[in-house]
């Protein structure tokens, strides 16, 4: 007799609080090999993702020994009204209500783990949540957890696509679930909704013109780009908040995933004064923070230009003097956006005292379009 069963799996997974339990083949990712080699090529990759192929589709790099991968995913779709918001906000994707999702993740993952080595001996496990170079929506969708939807996610019959997904690598073999295939058919909601057409073709994501991705870059943000964002300071929830299966998706009562200090929609200003301190306070206990304080106030910062947030230029000003060039060179042009001709004084002296060349930069190139702009205003 088995030391433990699937269903059993299922059963005490269910019992601390996880919603969707799957099995998979670790070879199920074999297959993807061409695909990452074409994602490459055309250009769809991002910095954040593995550059090593084999790392991304060899779970056994991880775990040598690796026989099975139980894949698990947690509801985020939680009951929770906005109620909320001041006149200059900016919006905070779902994924980043509450605790960081990880940690919740990684705990019930630990525990259900640890089940499964009290019940068979010998048995090695490793957790994984997102911070892994492996494919995690294919292990998903192999695993039975969900169908691919056209926007790229593995969206379940039940509850949608608002899902954290995680893996358990184990040395035992479990008989692999089957995945499911797309329910999509002729919508095509996502793809018309997606700002950037980021969405190239059906199930195929320029990761470069996504805004989940461009609002956690590094450094300047293409211009075009920075206009598409809006008010989003931390991910982009359009292509899921479209889909009709969310739109029917159960909602949970989980408490971790409720918001708390950090607001769905958050004040601008409030983030743009924003000390160390207040900063993990407010933005620490969540996913949003891994990229650090100046990329979330860089995309505050683009959040108040693209609402012509006049409230903001005076925590602007005081940007000017950040000790963070990116958002030296960023206030400035925020500031040549939001005011008149008499900002042009503190740039120019903003720039006398830069020593960094990205900020100069952006600087030169605000004072330069002020200029031109007084000159075309003179001659009318
Ligand atoms: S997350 Fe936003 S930008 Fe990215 S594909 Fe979806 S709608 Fe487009
Ligand atoms: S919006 Fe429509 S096309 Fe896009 S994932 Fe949902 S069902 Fe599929």
């Amino acid at each position: 007799m088995d030391c433990v069963t699937k269903e059993e799996i299922k059963k005490f997974a269910q019992q601390i609080g996880v919603d969707l339990v799957g099995f998979a083949s670790p070879d199920c990712l074999k297959e993807y090999d061409n695909f990452l080699k074409e994602r490459e090529n055309l250009g769809y990759s991002c910095s954040i993702e593995e550059r090593d192929i084999q790392k991304r589709i060899s779970p056994e790099f991880i775990l040598p020994e690796v026989k099975s991968i139980i894949a698990i995913a947690l509801s985020y779709n939680v009951e929770y009204e906005i109620k909320y918001y001041s006149r200059s906000f900016g919006i905070v994707s779902r994924s980043s209500w509450g605790i960081d999702y990880h940690k919740v993740l990684k705990e019930k993952m630990e525990k259900l783990s640890e089940f499964i080595k009290s019940k068979c001996e010998g048995v090695k496990t490793v957790c994984l949540v997102d911070n892994n170079p492996l494919l995690e929506r294919e292990i998903a969708y192999h695993a039975g957890i969900g169908w691919f939807g056209k926007n790229g996610l593995i969206i379940n019959d039940e509850y949608g696509s608002y899902i954290f997904l995680g893996e358990i690598l184990i040395n035992k073999y479990f008989e692999p679930d089957a995945p499911q295939k797309t329910k999509c058919g002729d919508c095509d909601l996502c793809i018309k909704a997606c700002p950037t057409n980021a969405i190239v073709e059906p199930y195929i994501i320029n990761a470069h013109k996504c805004l989940s991705y461009i609002t956690v870059k590094k450094g300047k943000i293409e211009e075009k780009m920075s206009k598409k964002m809006g008010r989003r300071i931390y991910g982009c929830d359009t292509c899921q908040h479209v889909c009709p299966f969310n739109k029917r998706a159960k909602k949970v009562v989980r408490s971790e995933f409720v918001p708390d200090k950090l607001l769905p929609r958050h004040d601008l200003i409030e983030i743009l004064n924003m000390s160390k301190k207040e900063f993990a306070e407010i933005f620490g206990p969540t996913s949003s923070s891994w990229r650090g304080k100046s990329i979330i106030i860089r995309n505050a910062i683009i959040a108040c230009v693209n609402t012509k947030e006049k409230s903001c230029i005076e925590p602007l000003k005081n940007l000017l003097k950040s000790q963070s060039p990116l958002l030296r060179g960023y206030s400035a042009w925020a500031l040549s956006h939001l005011c008149d001709k008499e900002i042009l004084s503190e740039i120019e002296n903003a720039l006398l005292k830069e020593k960094d060349e990205m900020a100069k930069k952006m600087m030169i190139e605000v004072l330069n379009k002020l200029k031109g702009d007084k000159i075309e205003n003179n001659e009318r």
